[in-house]
């Protein structure tokens, strides 16, 4: 299911999204409170010669964290190595990665709270004290093995830090949060990105854009890769407000950046429940979702831009919902 205002990461982004990386804390726009406490620790860890301590990230998908991670490797000065939890399947694959590790490395491991328990607990020696137990062979015949690894930093990322097991995330030194972006730093990224398209676009549709992509650059420079077709297309030099607002409706994008899916969410909270309180569960019944999906994906940004509030006894919908679609709220809340 292609959807234009996901942070997941689609197969239209894959082609551009190389070419859109900042590869310096310099360039890495926003995140202001992240990017100054890793410059800190990363100034220290070189003056001492050390690798980096083992960073977490975590935040929503699209948000910049393998962008980030990368950047801690250059600016370390080492090679970047990238894989993802659901990619190691067996301690044997995890070995191989880091054994092949020059010292200092960065090892980037994304969606790290899906590594499969068995990798997971070799992995915690590996991180504390840079050495593998890995057991060889079956039955009787079993033996276990020491492996000694070159020092290196592992960089994770998890979509919320709660998903990791208490062992695995004490064993990260930084925990970094990314927080949705503001305004301007996406109105920014949008410009930056526009510059790469080698192609301009006016102040207020870059405004327009960054109010529209949910505070997520990944959906950001997917919507102006989008609009630059149709501005082109109409023969313009400069991406105009009208063109923006013309295209982000064509991708059934409403004026706060809500899809058919958010629409679907809301109206049948309103509808069906007479705007919550109401369960996870039950919401996801009514619309054919995954609760699990719900949660991670679609939520998330209704509770940041305050459409939907979580309550002890479901979730609610707010009267700032209800003005968005213009309906007249429960006289009774
Ligand atoms: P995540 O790993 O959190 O899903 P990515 O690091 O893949 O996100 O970032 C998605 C896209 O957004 C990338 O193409 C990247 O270039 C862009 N991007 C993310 N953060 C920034 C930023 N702070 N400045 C500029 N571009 C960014």
């Amino acid at each position: 299911d292609e959807r234009i205002v996901t942070g997941e990461i689609q197969a239209e982004d894959s082609t551009v999204e190389l070419s859109l990386r900042p590869t310096s804390l310099n360039q890495y726009i926003g995140q202001q409170k992240v990017k100054e406490n890793l410059s800190i620790f990363i100034k220290a860890a070189k003056m001492r010669e050390e690798p980096l301590d083992h960073v977490l990230l975590y935040g929503p998908p699209g948000l910049g964290k393998t962008t980030l991670a990368a950047i801690i490797a250059n600016e370390m000065g080492v090679q970047f190595r990238s894989t993802s939890g659901p990619a190691i399947e067996r301690a044997g694959d995890l070995a191989a990665i880091l054994s092949s590790l020059d010292p200092g490395d960065v090892l980037f491991i994304d969606e790290v709270h899906r590594l499969p328990r068995s990798v997971e607990e070799v992995l915690y020696s590996a991180m504390e004290d840079f050495f593998l137990d890995i057991v060889i062979g079956t039955g009787p015949s079993a033996r276990s093995v020491r492996i000694e690894l070159p020092p290196f930093t592992l960089v994770g990322a998890t979509t919320r830090a709660g998903l990791l097991s208490a062992p695995l995330r004490d064993r990260f030194g930084v925990l970094s949060r990314l927080e949705y972006y503001e305004a301007k730093d996406l109105c920014s990224i949008v410009e930056r990105t526009a510059d790469i398209f080698q192609t301009s676009i006016t102040k207020d549709a870059a405004a327009e854009v960054s109010r529209r992509s949910r505070g997520t650059p990944r959906i950001a420079n997917r919507l102006l890769k989008r609009i630059r077709d149709i501005s082109q297309v109409k023969g313009e030099n400069t991406i105009s407000l009208e063109t923006t607002d013309l295209a982000l409706q064509m991708l059934q994008v409403d004026d706060v950046g809500l899809d058919h899916i958010d629409h679907k969410l809301l109206k049948g909270i309103i509808e069906g429940f007479q705007g919550g309180p109401v369960g996870l569960d039950t919401i996801a019944a009514t619309i054919g979702e995954e609760s699990q999906t719900i949660e991670d994906v679609y939520e998330p940004y209704l509770l940041q831009i305050g459409f939907i509030q979580r309550t002890p006894r479901g979730r609610i919908v707010t009267p700032k919902a209800y003005q968005h679609f213009g309906i007249k709220g429960n006289e009774t809340e």
